[in-house]
């Protein structure tokens, strides 16, 4: 999947070996996974059969998602809501949900996930039959693996903002302990920020945690985002690093940045598409809080451990480096300040224990 090309030579093997180890063995806290975006292949091709579906002109698990392919936002876009589409009863959900928390989150030692949901990209789904599919997802998922989730109900932007609202006023009429907060995705081209503010001033008023996508936007919409939507993250928010004077305030007031690097270097967002992941590298070498997830993991061929591999073979990075990107990821949670003292410990210790064979790559 990445361009970046491993170096040769029997000590990059061993080099190699080590790093494997590493990003494998690294705890992990995910704040930027939508729970369409990672559902399987095999899984959207069998729910499709179940519902008497043939999928976007009869495409197969095999050819569903054209990982480096995908010529624009829009058409990625497009297959996401066709695999949308197909997830509509209470065994779906929790299906997509538990094999995203299980394969796709437990296996790579990620210990804490806060999934975005899209309701619209569930045309006629009541939002009910959602959140109790994938609750129950969540609750199985934890008790077979340990891993432990909450929730983030996404608006789609390329909706009408009386739409966001409506939403909005939906994910309050039916509050659950689950659902932490909003956030805003889909095409930043159409919907810009400022767009939501009402959305985002009732889901405020409610109590919800914000936080929004700005991939492909300039600087200010950060801090549209910050201030007018009382966002406390950002998801990927790489032009950050093209304003020094919003750069320097969002350091000060450490606010998280969850990036992709897989996803983003695909759609040439964190940089110029030749994985060197650049813009991310900038956002660490100027002390922004950055974290590291997967975004889609299935549909860009990747995975929570594949992100943290390119990033460190990219930038050099050993443990020490990648640590710090894990431990910023415990910071951002939006979990209560007990629950995030015993993520925090939890993954110190797994830390720790990657130490002893780790100093090759210091
Ligand atoms: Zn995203």
């Amino acid at each position: 999947m990445s361009s970046v090309e491993t170096p040769a030579g029997p000590a990059a093997e061993l080099l190699d070996v080590d790093l494997e180890r590493v990003v494998a063995g690294l705890p992990k806290v995910s704040l930027h996974c939508h729970l369409i975006g990672s559902g399987e292949a095999e899984t959207i091709v069998d729910l499709a059969r179940k519902h008497d579906v043939v999928l976007d002109g009869g495409r197969t698990a095999e050819d569903l998602f054209d990982h480096a392919g995908y010529e624009d936002l829009d058409e990625f876009l497009r297959v996401l809501d066709v695999a949308g589409s197909v997830i509509r009863d209470v065994d779906d959900f929790h299906r997509v949900a538990y094999e995203s928390l299980t394969r796709g989150g437990a296996a790579h030692n990620v210990l804490y996930r806060e999934i975005f949901l899209s309701p619209p990209g569930h045309p006629g789904v009541p939002y009910r039959t959602i959140l109790d599919g994938v609750r129950a997802g969540m609750r199985d998922a934890e008790a077979d693996t340990g891993i432990r989730s909450n929730l983030i109900v996404g608006l789609n932007r390329n909706d009408s903002a009386a739409a966001a609202s409506e939403l909005v006023d939906i994910v309050i009429e039916n509050r659950v302990d689950e659902v932490l907060g909003i956030g805003l995705d889909y095409s930043e081209a159409i919907g810009p920020p400022e767009k939501f503010w009402k959305a985002f001033r009732r889901a405020g008023e409610a109590g919800l945690n914000r936080t929004a996508h700005s991939e492909s936007g300039p600087p200010h919409h950060i801090e549209t985002i910050l201030d007018l939507l009382g966002c406390s993250r950002v998801d990927h928010g790489y032009h950050v690093v093209d304003d020094p004077d919003i750069t320097r305030r969002c350091v000060e007031e450490r606010v998280p940045f969850t990036c992709t690097p897989v996803s983003s270097d695909i759609g040439r967002y964190s940089g110029s598409g030749d994985g060197t992941h650049l813009r991310i590298k900038q956002m660490i070498d100027a002390g922004l809080v950055v974290t590291i997830d997967s975004d889609d993991p299935p549909m860009f061929g990747t995975d929570p451990t594949h992100d943290f591999r390119v990033l460190a073979r990219a930038l050099g990075y050993g443990l020490d480096q990648l640590a710090a990107l894990t431990m910023n990821g415990v910071e951002a949670t939006w979990l209560d300040a007990a629950d995030k003292a015993a993520l925090a410990a939890r993954a110190r210790t797994m830390i720790g224990a990657l130490e002893p064979g780790a100093q090759g790559l210091r």
